[in-house]
């Protein structure tokens, strides 16, 4: 099972590609989480893409599709995997296609206001990646990771300035994928106003409808 996760920053992606990646069994391939490990390591690559991630703009296609590549070759991807985060351009899109057929690109839609709300919110943690948010997931004890104990951290792209500005780099080229993807059967429109786990019955139902399908 091949899945995409697709929506604008700060739709709830990551919080619902872990909860897919747990139901479903299939390892959650998030490149953010990817390249924000490599920037906090100081690797090469980490070295490479840090102003990036910073400014909110897009890494190079060529960088993210070699770490693309290595990731889903790995043996835990055998039998399936969960895109979070990739492809986010037409570039990307087109070297997955050659890749890979994915079976479905669950697209959350929401409103832009809601996500600048949420971003900002937004607390994760630096340690196991958990995401919590001040007002609608609150952790039960202030700051801390309820699951591994770290203290827990604003993203420095989740800064109201930032978050603008990666929607603003959404709006102009990751929108257009959601068309390259429609025109391929492969689009399922989820409604990302409702809460976490209402948008997770939806996507549940996709999913599930996929291998009912012939
Ligand atoms: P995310 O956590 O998915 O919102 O990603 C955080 C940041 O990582 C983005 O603002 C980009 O700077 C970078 N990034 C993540 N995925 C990609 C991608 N597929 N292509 C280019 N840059 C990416």
């Amino acid at each position: 099972m091949k899945l995409v996760i697709f929506g604008p920053p700060s739709a709830g992606k990551g919080t619902q590609a872990q909860k897919l990646s747990q139901k479903y069994g299939i390892p959650q391939v998030s490149t953010g989480d990817l390249l924000r490990k490599a920037v906090a390591e100081k690797t090469p690559l980490g070295l490479k893409v840090k102003s990036y991630l910073d400014q909110g703009r897009l890494g190079p296609d060529d960088l993210i599709v070699k770490l693309i590549q290595e990731r889903v070759s790995k043996p835990d991807c055998k039998k399936g995997y969960l895109l979070d985060g990739f492809p986010r351009t037409i570039g990307q899109a087109k070297e997955l296609d050659k890749m890979t057929e994915v079976d479905v690109v669950l697209n959350i839609v929401v409103d832009f206001d809601v996500l600048v709300e949420r971003a900002v919110g937004r607390r994760s943690c630096p340690k196991c990646g958990a995401v919590y948010h001040i007002k609608f997931n609150p952790p039960a004890n202030k700051d801390t990771c309820e699951k591994c104990g770290s203290r827990l951290v604003q993203r420095d792209d989740d800064k109201e300035e930032t978050v603008r500005n990666r929607l603003k780099v959404y709006r102009e080229q990751t929108a257009p994928l959601v068309e390259h993807y429609r025109k391929k059967g492969k689009i399922a429109d989820i409604d990302g106003s409702k809460g976490i786990d209402a948008v997770f019955e939806q996507m549940v139902k996709v999913v599930d409808g996929l291998s009912r399908s012939p």
